[in-house]
């Protein structure tokens, strides 16, 4: 049931950012406060048990990894895009489904042997999630597994992320 009213508040937006893409937007599931509820509630429940550390993306990841942690009781670490964070950090560059990124994280953000979760709103071709379980690894954080609100199953991330030992979780495929 709270799948389902997920499902529905995500909306498509054929050709964006180009053409040939087709845009899902999370605006509407975020402005819904049952449905925003409803999202956090299924991260929260599916997640891997002694989370000490959930790790959001910038900056849709940020969204649901905060409120994800706060429920269960763990700190919140931000993955980063290149200039944005103070202090000394690792960075890792990556092929986006449109484009090329590169993500950051402060070399002091994780404890060695921490357990860690990362939350996202979208799973596509899985490079934002690899990049970043890429340097949590180099922190020497254990990466317990991905949860995503939504997963385009058809972009394999899921697949390419299988092949670093790394399990999804998605409220929608
Ligand atoms: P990936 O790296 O898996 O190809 O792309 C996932 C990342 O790009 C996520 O951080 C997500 O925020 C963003 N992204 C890619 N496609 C979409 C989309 O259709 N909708 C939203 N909301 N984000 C997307």
């Amino acid at each position: 049931m709270h799948r389902r009213l997920v499902a529905d508040l995500i909306v498509d937006v054929p050709d964006w950012p180009t053409p040939g893409v087709t845009f899902k937007d999370i605006t509407p599931l975020l402005a819904s406060p049952g449905g925003f509820s409803a999202a956090v509630t299924e991260l929260v429940s599916g997640a891997p048990g002694d989370v000490d550390l959930v790790v959001g993306t910038e900056a849709r990841g940020f969204l649901f990894a905060a409120p994800v942690a706060l429920a269960l009781g763990a700190g919140f670490v931000p993955v980063r895009k290149p200039g944005k964070l103070p202090r000394e950090t690792y960075s890792q560059s990556y092929e986006l489904e449109y484009g090329r990124e590169t993500l950051a994280v402060h070399t002091d953000a994780v404890p060695a042997g921490a357990r860690v979760l990362v939350v996202d709103d979208v799973l596509a071709t899985g490079g934002t999630v690899a990049a970043t379980v890429d340097l949590l690894r180099r922190l020497g954080a254990e990466v317990l597994g991905v949860s995503v609100v939504l997963e385009l199953g058809f972009l394999g991330g899921r697949q390419r992320l299988q092949q670093l030992g790394v399990d999804v979780t998605s409220l929608v495929t």
